[in-house]
């Protein structure tokens, strides 16, 4: 960064990199206590309470669009908590919009996997690993419903069930909610590179080494990917998002020629947690690599980057 010491607008506009193409993922955690991550070091989970001096200090560095996880503090079968309209993420929802208003654009992730007790996106059949798709896009629009009427302005299905966003847009479109966008995570690929946010979201730590190959795509099958895109695209998806990132280079830009509908990537947990484990052994320096990274995304064609990084880099962008 040294080149660009006294002069980061220059960088910045030299990447094409800007603080409006950032989305912050926050942790909003229904347990009392402002907690760093015990596996990812660095990430904090935001308890109800510190929710607004949070928000106050991420709009102060001009970071404006977030994207919610909720920790829930009840988790059984059936994801009820999820839905709930006292559930973290609503009532997280209902706060953000009464202090900050259109000060910060709200993205919400919509699965079930941190809300039940197997640790799935999807719900499970009696027979172990069989889950049942349609039972599970109802749970997921009724997911969604419940995040719209709480103020979110985009929501995220993650759990890449057949036909989740179809039925997402159907159920928002009939209860009025024509105006809430969908970002579906339609080219989530199964990889080892999710385990620390597991780990981090998960307290019954046996559910984290879980195997979601038969719903998530496979890294070597481009094409299957871009199907899954054009897919979403069809039932009504307003953004896609591909994640992990950092892999994915080729793939982000494939698709950004064949689709005209906003990219979204995300650097993911365990993504993040490399490039922390090599800076701690003094490897390399943090902030200049996320940012050599964050810029390589957007030459590939993103459009916004979701990042754990994003406050700790906005004082180098516009
Ligand atoms: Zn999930």
């Amino acid at each position: 960064m040294l080149e660009y010491e006294n002069n980061y607008d220059e960088f910045s506009k030299r990447c094409g990199l800007y603080k409006k193409d950032m989305i912050l993922p926050l942790f909003v955690d229904e347990n009392d206590n402002f907690q760093e991550s015990n596996v990812m070091p660095g990430l904090f989970k935001v308890p109800y309470n510190d929710l607004v001096q949070s928000l106050e200090k991420i709009i102060e560095c001009g970071i404006h669009s977030v994207i919610l996880f909720g920790i829930p503090r009840l988790r059984n079968n059936k994801a009820t908590s999820a839905y709930s309209k006292n559930g973290i993420v609503q009532k997280a929802l209902r706060l953000i919009k009464s202090n900050f208003g259109n000060k910060i654009t709200t993205i919400t992730d919509v699965c079930i996997c941190q809300y039940n007790k197997t640790g799935h996106c999807g719900l499970l059949k009696k027979a172990k690993n069989v889950i049942v798709n349609d039972l599970t896009i109802e749970l997921l629009s009724n997911i969604a419903l419940s995040h719209a009427m709480s103020g979110v302005d985009i929501v995220a299905p993650s759990s890449m069930m057949d036909g989740q966003v179809q039925r997402i847009k159907e159920k928002l479109d009939t209860n009025g909610y024509k105006k809430i966008k969908i970002l579906s995570f339609a080219a989530k690929q199964s990889s080892s590179l999710y385990k620390p946010f597991r780990s981090e979201t998960f307290y019954d730590k046996s559910a984290k080494d879980i195997d979601k190959s038969t719903y998530q795509v496979s890294f070597y099958n481009p094409r299957q990917i871009e199907r899954e895109i054009e897919m979403d695209i069809h039932e009504g998806s307003n953004m896609v998002m591909i994640k992990p990132a950092m892999a994915s280079l080729d793939l982000i830009y494939r698709i950004k020629k064949i689709c005209k509908l906003p990219l979204v990537v995300q650097v993911v947990s365990g993504e993040q947690s490399m490039i922390k484990a090599a800076a701690t052994f003094g490897l390399l320096d943090e902030t200049w690599f996320i940012l050599n990274l964050i810029s390589a995304l957007k030459r590939s064609g993103a459009n916004m980057i979701i990042s754990y990084s994003s406050l700790n880099i906005s004082k180098y962008l516009l």
